[in-house]
């Protein structure tokens, strides 16, 4: 079979390898789709310390059940979450699954750019393995994990009712985030993106402002006259540039936080006025990833229609073609989402 990985700084290739087979307790599953997230972009460019497996956000068909697996059929309609605690240490007894020291260290074998993939039989048993209701399609869930990152970072920044957030980037990821927070209730939700189809996207999808951040102070005069003058309980930094950690921390209220959600640039450092912080009462929030609670109450919500993110994908883009598939991907005029396609779609 074909799959997809790195082989060197900026170079993916195609290459074959004998497709895997289920042993006890493992599924293997045949691709439909899996999207291109920006910690894939970044680890081509050699920007990601976790180097190594690319593709995490795949949706597909049961084409092996190994013996003991439970609940599933062949031809089954599936998302697989590679990457799952141990549910027994001390982090995971107090909640942190995603920074459990077994978490990352999981995978579905050999990632999800590949005609079909191997799922290990400790993902199939902590109910790694979403079963798809009819209602949602491959594109919403191929979107199922950058959603549930989103959900898992609403929970870990703990809301008021109806919160008034800014997303600053709105990729894919911020996107998602945004449209989360409408969906759950959020009185008021701005963002600022450099592109115009995702500004376009963005307000088309619920969003209630959106800015060109290269504009001097509109950032800053959204918040200001969405909140009268207060800034917002939530600001979310969705792209890597430090400096915009910085520039999130003048948008929050008093007491307000902020949520380091995108993937910093390897290195980045704060450069902030942190006397300022203090007084203020400013609170970082990191959030790394999700947990499977998170992404099957996102499921549900995509399932009941509370949440609708599939126009989110703008380009499908078969296996063979990877190498195009990374290039869109990293076109933020061009393209919102892009998935790479599997023999299941
Ligand atoms: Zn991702
Ligand atoms: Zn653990």
């Amino acid at each position: 079979m074909k799959y997809g990985h790195l082989a060197g700084p900026g170079r993916i290739v195609l290459s074959e390898r004998p497709a895997p087979t289920a042993g006890p307790g493992e599924v293997v599953v045949s691709l439909a789709a899996c999207g291109v997230c920006g910690t894939d972009l970044e680890k081509l460019r050699g920007n990601y310390q976790s180097a190594g497996l690319i593709g995490h956000e795949p949706v597909g068909r049961v084409a092996e059940l190994g013996s003991g697996v439970e609940g599933l059929a062949l031809g089954d309609r599936v998302f697989v979450h590679h990457h799952v605690p141990c549910y027994s240490c001390e982090v995971c007894a107090r909640g942190d699954y995603t920074f459990c020291p077994t978490y990352s260290k999981t995978n579905i074998d050999p990632g999800g750019f590949a005609e079909s993939f191997r799922v290990p039989a400790e993902n199939v048993s902590r109910k790694a393995i979403v079963r798809l209701a009819d209602t949602v399609d491959w594109d919403a869930g191929a979107l199922l994990e950058p959603a549930g990152c989103a959900l898992t970072a609403i929970r870990r920044v703990g809301m008021p009712d109806r919160p008034t957030a800014f997303v600053l980037g709105l990729g894919p990821v911020g996107l998602l985030y945004a449209r989360l927070l409408k969906s759950m209730g959020a009185a008021w939700v701005g963002g600022s993106e450099v592109s115009p189809l995702r500004r376009q996207v963005a307000e088309r999808g619920g969003i209630d402002v959106t800015v060109d951040p290269r504009e001097p102070s509109a950032t800053k005069s959204a918040v200001e006259r969405a909140t009268g003058g207060r800034g917002v309980d939530l600001a979310v930094v969705a792209v890597g540039h430090p400096a915009v950690v910085r520039e999130a921390t003048t948008l929050v209220r008093r007491g307000g936080t902020v949520n380091l959600f995108g993937l910093p640039e390897a290195g980045s450092r704060i450069d902030a006025d942190l006397q300022d912080l203090y007084l203020r009462g400013i609170r970082f929030v990191p959030s790394y990833a999700t947990t499977e609670p998170d992404l099957l109450e996102v499921h549900r919500r995509l399932a009941s229609g509370d949440l609708k993110v599939s126009d989110l994908v703008s380009h499908r883009i078969p296996l063979d073609r990877i190498e195009e598939a990374f290039r869109l991907a990293g076109r933020p005029e061009e393209a919102v989402k892009v998935t790479v396609t599997g023999p299941s779609i």
